[in-house]
C-alpha cells in the first residue's frame, strides 16, 4: 500500500492495469500496489512461487446435477487462466489435493457440497486447510438441504470454513461469481501478475528477511522473495554486483540495491515520503490503524491538510485480521489487509500526506501549535494532534498455536466466536478481568470453559465479584498454576498441551476453542509527562480526565487528552471498544471536535 511517487514508477506498459483500469493520468498515478494478507508471516507464504500451471479452483460435491453446475459456472468464467478440477467424493478431492500439493500447484479457492455421503463438507474443509491453509474454502449448500445457519456460523467461527455459499442455480449467477472473484483478487493481490516491484535476496528463515517480507507484503508491495543460495538468488546477486554483501539485499525495480536495509531505507527507495512537507499541518495522525486511517480521511475530505504517520504497516492491528466478520457492510467478512487498503487508497485519492517509517518519538508544544518529532529527527507542525497508536495483544508465541490463529486460536475475545462455542471444550488463557469476562461469556453461551492462569489465584489482577461469578460458576473451572506449552490439530485446534507450573508434570487435553487474554501494551511510551494516562498507560480523555490535570477554563472536548487539540482515539484510548468499526468511528467523531478547536465551526 505504498504509493510509489511518479518519478520512481516503473515506466511498464501494463501500468495502468496495475491501477485497476482506473485510467489515472501518469502524473497522479502513484501506483498503490495492491495488499497482500498480513497474517501469513513466514516467507514460505511470501515467496513468489513461479507458476508454470496455472492456480487451481477445485470443487468436491456427490450430488451430480450440482457439480456439473458448479464445474459449468466455474470452467465458462475462469478457464484458461485458472485450472478447473471437478469431482465426487471426499476422499477423492483429498487424495487430489494432496497431489496437487506435492507439485506444488496453488489451489486458490476449495469449494465442498455440505451433504456428502461419509464425510461432510465442513469437515472436507477443515481438512483441506491442512493441506492448502491459505486457500479460501467455500462451503456449498442448497436451497432446502437442511444446512442449518447455526452449523455454518460456527463452522466460520472455529475457522473450518471461510465462506458459504448458496450453488449457482443457473448460468451466469453473478452472486455466486461475486464470491468467487473475492478470493482470486485477494490471491492476484498477493502474488501478483509477474512484475517485482522489489526482490528480496537473503537467506530463508533469517529473521530479518522475514521481517522484511512480512512490511512489504503487509504495505501491498509486490516482491518477490529469492534465496540467496539459490541459482535466481546468486544471478540477482551477481547482477547486483555486490560482493559479500551484508543479507538481505533489497533490489528495487529503479535499479537501487540496499544491503540489509532498513524499512524507511527501501521506503525511499520506492519513492515513497519519510519526510513530513515544511509546513503547518492542521491535524497530524500518529498511526495508521483503522482509528487513524478513517481520522485521515475525514479530516482531508473535509479540506483540513492532513498528515498520517505510520512507522510500520497501514491497517495496524486489523491488517493482520484474516478475515473480520463483524464490519457492517460485508456479509462474507473482508480481510484486514483489504479494508485498509481501500481506505487507504481513499485517503490517497483525498489528498493526505503518508510519512512512512519514521515512528514518531515525541510531542511538544510551541505556541499555539504542536511540534511532532520523529526517530530521524524530523520534525512535523501542527496545529492539532490525533494520537491513534492502538495497542499490542501479548501473544503465547508458540508456533503450533500460532499457525491456528482464528482456528481455534483467538487472541481478541471476540462475542461472536463465543456464541459458536455451546458444548465445546474452550480454554481461557489469563488471569486478569479480560479472562474473567470472557469465561463468563463463554460459559452463558453453553462451553464448557477452563481458565487456565500460571499465578497460584486471582487475587492480584481479577476484581473481587468477577473471581466470585467466576469460582462459582458450574461452566467454568478453574486451573492455577498451569501454562500452555503446546497444541496440535489438522486444520483446527484439536488440543493442547498443559504443564503444570509446580510439578512440570505435562498433559495433553482435548480442546476446540483457546482464548488467549494475556494483556494489552498500548503504544504509548513516547508520549510526554503531561498526557494523562490510566496505571497501564492507555491515554485519558475527555470525561476521563482528572480536572486538576486539564489546563485550561473549557471543559475538554469528547476525546480530548490533558493536552488541549490533543486527541486520543482508538485502541489507545483507555476504556475504548477495541473494535474495528468503533476506531473508526471515532476516526469521523474527532474530526468534528478538531473543527471545534480549530474554530471553524
Ligand atoms: C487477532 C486480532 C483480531 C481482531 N479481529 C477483530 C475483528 O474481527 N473485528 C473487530 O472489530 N476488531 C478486531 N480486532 C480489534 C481491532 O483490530 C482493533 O480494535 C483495531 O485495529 C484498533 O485500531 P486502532 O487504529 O486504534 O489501532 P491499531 O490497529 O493498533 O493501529 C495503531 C497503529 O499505530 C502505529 N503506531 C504505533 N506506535 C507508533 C508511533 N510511535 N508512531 C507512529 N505510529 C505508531 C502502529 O504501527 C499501528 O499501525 C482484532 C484484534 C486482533 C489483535
Amino acid at each position: 500500500m505504498w504509493s510509489v511517487c511518479s518519478k520512481c514508477a516503473p515506466q511498464e506498459p501494463t501500468q495502468s492495469q496495475r491501477c485497476g483500469g482506473q485510467g489515472l493520468h501518469q502524473k497522479d498515478a502513484s501506483i498503490l500496489f495492491p495488499c497482500s494478507a498480513a497474517s501469513r508471516s513466514s516467507l514460505s507464504h511470501h515467496r513468489r512461487i513461479e507458476q508454470i500451471a496455472p492456480p487451481v479452483l477445485l470443487a468436491v460435491d456427490d450430488e451430480e446435477n450440482g457439480r456439473l453446475a458448479v464445474d459449468r459456472e466455474l470452467r465458462h468464467r475462469y478457464e484458461p487462466d485458472y485450472e478447473v478440477i471437478t469431482t465426487g467424493g471426499a476422499e477423492a478431492g483429498l487424495e487430489l489435493l494432496g497431489k496437487l500439493a506435492q507439485a506444488g500447484r496453488e489451489v486458490i479457492v476449495v469449494l465442498a457440497d455440505q451433504r456428502m455421503p461419509g464425510m461432510t463438507g465442513t469437515e472436507f474443509l477443515t481438512r483441506a486447510r491442512h493441506v492448502f491453509p491459505a486457500s479460501g474454502r467455500i462451503l456449498l449448500v442448497s436451497w432446502g438441504d437442511g444446512t442449518s445457519v447455526e452449523a455454518i456460523r460456527q463452522a466460520m467461527c472455529l475457522g473450518q470454513i471461510d465462506d458459504c455459499l448458496l450453488k449457482p442455480a443457473q448460468a451466469r449467477d453473478e452472486q455466486f461469481h461475486g464470491a468467487i472473484a473475492h478470493y482470486l483478487e485477494g490471491w492476484a493481490r498477493e502474488h501478483g501478475g509477474g512484475f517485482e516491484l522489489v526482490k528480496v535476496v537473503g537467506d530463508e528463515g533469517a529473521t530479518r528477511s522475514c521481517e522484511l517480507c512480512e512490511i512489504l507484503a503487509r504495505n501491498g508491495v509486490r516482491f518477490g522473495f529469492h534465496a540467496a543460495g539459490s541459482p535466481a538468488g546468486r544471478a540477482l546477486l551477481e547482477q547486483a554486483a555486490v560482493v559479500s554483501p551484508a543479507l538481505p539485499v533489497v533490489i528495487v525495480f529503479n535499479g537501487s540495491i540496499l544491503e540489509n536495509p532498513t524499512n524507511s531505507m527501501v521506503a525511499e527507495a520506492l519513492g515513497v515520503d519519510i519526510h513530513p512537507r515544511d509546513l503547518l499541518y492542521d491535524i497530524a495522525v500518529i498511526g495508521a490503524g483503522p482509528a487513524g486511517l478513517s481520522a485521515a480521511v475525514y479530516g482531508a475530505s473535509e479540506g483540513l491538510v492532513t498528515a498520517l504517520l505510520e512507522p510500520e504497516a497501514f491497517g495496524g492491528q486489523a491488517s493482520a485480521s484474516s478475515k473480520i466478520r463483524n464490519y457492517p457492510g460485508f456479509p462474507h467478512g473482508i480481510s484486514g489487509a483489504e479494508l485498509a487498503f481501500r481506505t487507504l487508497q481513499q485517503a490517497h485519492f483525498l489528498g493526505v500526506d503518508f510519512i512512512y517509517g519514521n515512528r514518531v518519538t515525541g510531542l511538544r508544544q510551541r505556541g499555539d501549535t504542536y511540534v511532532v518529532t520523529l526517530e530521524d529527527r524530523g520534525e512535523l507542525r501542527s496545529r492539532t494532534v490525533i494520537i491513534a497508536t492502538g495497542c499490542s495483544y501479548r501473544r503465547l508465541g508458540i508456533p503450533t498455536l500460532e499457525a491456528l490463529v482464528g482456528a481455534g486460536v483467538f487472541y481478541w475475545p471476540a462475542i461472536w466466536e463465543a456464541r459458536s462455542m455451546r458444548d465445546r471444550d474452550v480454554f481461557v488463557v489469563g488471569g486478569a478481568n479480560s479472562a474473567g469476562q470472557a469465561a463468563m461469556h463463554l460459559a452463558s453461551c453453553g462451553a464448557r470453559v477452563t481458565i487456565l492462569s500460571r499465578s497460584s489465584s486471582f487475587a492480584q489482577a481479577m476484581s473481587a465479584y468477577l473471581i466470585d461469578e467466576v469460582e462459582n460458576s458450574p461452566a467454568i473451572t478453574v486451573r492455577h498454576g498451569v501454562e500452555v506449552i503446546g497444541g496440535r490439530g489438522r486444520g483446527c485446534l484439536e488440543s493442547l498441551t498443559l504443564r503444570d507450573r509446580r510439578s512440570g508434570r505435562e498433559e495433553t487435553v482435548p480442546a476446540q476453542a483457546l482464548f488467549a487474554l494475556i494483556g494489552t501494551e498500548p503504544h504509548t511510551d513516547w508520549l510526554p509527562a503531561n498526557i494523562e494516562r490510566d496505571h497501564s498507560g492507555f491515554v485519558l480523555a475527555g470525561a476521563d480526565l482528572s480536572p486538576t490535570r486539564w489546563p485550561l477554563a473549557r471543559r475538554p472536548l469528547l476525546l480530548e487528552t490533558s493536552l488541549p487539540s490533543v486527541f486520543a482515539i482508538g485502541d489507545v484510548r483507555h476504556g475504548s471498544v477495541k473494535r474495528i468499526a468503533t476506531a473508526v468511528g471515532e476516526g469521523s467523531t474527532v474530526i468534528r471536535l478538531i473543527h471545534q478547536c480549530l474554530g471553524a465551526d
